[in-house]
């Protein structure tokens, strides 16, 4: 069998060629011009597909929450304008007849992480990325729980501390306002007086003060944790974001963790994902197989 998979992102659109042991090949990449909006980005999606021979299935990762059954945008940022509403499965099959599965990004890294990754094997686990918010997909007993309306996992919105910071969301005191990475760049940048990026932050780690804001910032990933622990009592979290590659953050939750818990939650491990950018296409590859 051979997959067409394609990794629609804000700023960028990647696809790759998966075959049946779901090795990716000919991976490519063209800039999403999302100001151009949904309908064209589909458009060049086609396009791709056309001048493809052979493909027997289609696998679609992208950005926005998705209707997984019908294959549709329930609902995307302005980022991608006129993106909501967006029936991508029944305009790609229309155009192409390939059958083609359609899931959100966050989930779709997470079934690459639970069928080919990090959770190789684990059949409850949460998967969490911390970057300019927070993402999250929720896998219970080897399957991907989504929810009453697709949204499930939206862990950056979970209230950790009630009255706090305001958030995109127009809510106050969300997870993802203090424990994101726009999070730490924002505290740094307020405790030194400097805008400094996750890597020049880890650079200086050695300097007192910006280690208390490291420190600090730990422990609001932390307190977010523990709820979804409690809540879930998965086996692993996998988490994922450049910023989590700094070996010190998953080091030190687990610590905190292991000190915080109650006894019969402490065996789960927080773990980085490990199949990066390709976690992505190869969960929606994998939905595609099994259509
Ligand atoms: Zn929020």
């Amino acid at each position: 069998m051979k997959i067409l998979a394609f990794d629609i992102g804000g700023t960028e659109i990647k696809y790759a060629f998966c075959d049946e042991n779901f090795n990716l090949t000919e991976k490519k990449s063209i800039p999403t011009n999302a100001h151009e909006g949904g309908k064209r980005i589909i458009e060049r999606v086609v396009e791709i597909i056309k001048n493809c021979d052979g493909i027997d299935r289609i696998g679609i990762s992208t950005a926005g929450q998705v209707d997984s059954k019908r294959g549709e945008i329930i609902f995307a940022t302005d980022s991608i304008p006129g993106y909501t509403g967006t029936k991508i499965k029944e305009i790609i099959e229309a155009e192409t007849g390939i059958p083609t599965a359609v899931e959100n990004d966050v989930n779709s890294a997470a079934i690459g992480e639970a069928i080919f990754g990090a959770a190789k094997g684990v059949d409850s686990f949460v998967c969490l990325t911390y970057g300019t918010g927070i993402g999250g997909a929720v896998y219970l007993d080897n399957k991907l729980f989504t929810g009453a309306s697709f949204s499930a996992g939206e862990f950056g919105h979970i209230v950790t501390h009630a009255g706090g910071r305001s958030c995109t969301c127009g809510g106050k005191g969300c997870y993802e306002a203090y424990a994101s990475a726009k999070a730490l760049v924002g505290d740094v940048a307020e405790k030194i007086g400097r805008n400094m990026n996750g890597r020049e932050i880890f650079a200086e780690f050695d300097n007192p003060e910006i280690r208390d804001v490291i420190d600090n910032w730990i422990d609001e990933i932390v307190i977010g944790l523990k709820s979804l622990i409690y809540i879930f009592n998965p086996l692993l979290i996998v988490a994922g974001g450049g910023i989590i590659n700094e070996a010190y953050i998953t080091d030190e939750v687990n610590k905190r963790l292991e000190d915080e818990l109650m006894d019969s939650f402490r065996k789960v491990k927080v773990v980085k994902a490990i199949m990066g950018n390709d976690a992505n296409k190869l969960g929606a590859a994998y939905l595609a197989s099994k259509l």
